[in-house]
């Protein structure tokens, strides 16, 4: 039997790979549903390869002109973000990829987790935003959580076969953009330079979230809420050449590392594939081109972001779901040139400050947190 996927985000980075996975593997997978924003073109061009039933195109702006272009097919038309709530839940979807960017993912997350639908989740939003929420929520309806994140890829193969404890999670980073730039250079980088990812072609969302290192934070929350474990048993290792894409440490002191060039196509087909791998035309592993692998701490004053995510996730509640808010408000400021690199992590110190903060979130605490945060990002950088 074929895996039905719905991809939300199909038109991204993360979204244009997994159908790359589905195109080589048409005994394996069909696509039922595809989504996107604005970039309508492509998803018309994308549902009339892969024959999808229907897409979503959220900006209801861009209605008419994909409409327009489906017009002979034989493909339902959707608009708007509660519709992405509505496709995920059809009973023609076995697996919901939700490759989103942001707090977008988190409903249809738990929408698709309430009917019941395996998920493969890139959008680690959704996780930073609920995860305490989300993974009870997987758990009580038996629901697998594969991820799609390449460190959390790497974990999740590292302990495929284990049954003893974890001492430690070793999260990698490659650094990011800036990661030789010194700090004082920091508020006067353009967004075109913090764009320039030294291994990874990614969203431009992600791209800044690694420069500022918000990314590595957000990573160490998704994997207590994956992994189980706690704040104080994840550590983070700055390794330049993104080889090692992360590592877990035994009680016996045995420590197991997933290594590979960088490409996403690998951790997506792990996660549509799970417990099987994917063939892929892939040249072997060359160690001779890559004879270092090199390791060193954060400079956690260059990169207060980090150690501020440790302490939402330690705080618990709603507080990475405001360190995300204004993180994605201050983000798109940034790219937008109406704020410096540096003021993305003091706005997201703000909006912490002066937040109200639920300690036991419903879906409508998050909302509302997200609402606030947003408010308060937009305050402290006067938008
Ligand atoms: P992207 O910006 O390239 O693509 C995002 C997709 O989501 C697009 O299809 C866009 O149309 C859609 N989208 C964006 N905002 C939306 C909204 N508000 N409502 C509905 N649709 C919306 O992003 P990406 O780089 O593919 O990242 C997707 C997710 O995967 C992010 O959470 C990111 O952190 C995570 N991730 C990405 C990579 C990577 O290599 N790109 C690696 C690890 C994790
Ligand atoms: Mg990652």
């Amino acid at each position: 039997m074929k895996q039905r996927l719905s991809i939300l985000g199909s038109t991204g980075s993360i979204g244009v790979q997994t159908l790359d996975i589905v195109r080589e593997n048409p005994d394996m997978f069909e696509i039922t549903s595809l989504t996107a924003r604005s970039n309508w073109q492509l998803l018309a061009r994308q549902a009339i390869e892969f024959d999808a039933a229907c897409v979503v195109i959220t900006d209801t702006t861009k209605y008419d002109a994909l409409k327009g272009a489906l017009a002979s097919y034989p493909i339902k038309v959707f608009t708007g973000e509660e519709s992405l709530r509505q496709i995920v839940c059809s009973q023609e979807v076995d697996v919901v990829v939700n490759a989103l960017v942001g707090y977008a993912g988190l409903v249809p997350t738990v929408a698709a987790i309430k009917a019941g639908k395996k998920i493969a989740l890139a959008n680690k939003e959704t996780l930073v935003v609920g995860g305490d929420l989300v993974m009870r929520l997987a758990s009580q309806r038996h629901v697998p959580v594969l991820p799609i994140d390449s460190e959390h890829s790497a974990i999740f193969q590292c302990l495929a076969g284990e049954h003893s404890p974890v001492r430690r999670l070793i999260i990698t980073c490659s650094g990011g953009a800036l990661r030789d730039m010194p700090a004082e250079e920091l508020p006067a980088v353009t967004p075109e330079r913090a764009l320039q990812h030294p291994q990874w072609r990614m969203g431009a969302k992600i791209t800044i979230d690694s420069a500022t290192l918000v990314n590595k934070g957000f990573e160490v929350i998704e994997a207590h809420w994956l992994f189980g474990v706690e704040p104080d048993r994840i550590s983070v290792l700055i390794h330049p050449q993104s080889i090692v894409h992360s590592m877990v440490e035994f009680d016996d002191g045995a420590i197991k590392a997933q290594l590979g060039t960088p490409d996403m196509h690998m951790p997506i087909s792990y996660a549509l594939m799970f417990p099987h791998r994917a063939s892929r035309p892939k040249e072997a592993f060359d160690f001779m081109q890559h004879p270092e692998l090199t390791f060193s701490a954060v400079d956690r004053k260059k990169y207060p972001a980090l150690d501020i995510a440790y302490d939402c996730l330690r705080r618990g509640g709603t507080a990475a779901c405001t360190m995300n808010g204004a993180n994605e408000v201050a983000v798109a400021a940034f790219l937008d040139g109406r704020c410096r690199f540096t003021d993305i992590t003091s706005a997201i110190e703000y909006a912490l400050q002066k937040a109200g903060f639920t300690a036991a979130p419903s879906l409508e605490d998050y909302a509302a947190a997200n609402t606030e945060s947003r408010a308060l990002a937009a305050e402290y950088l006067r938008l």
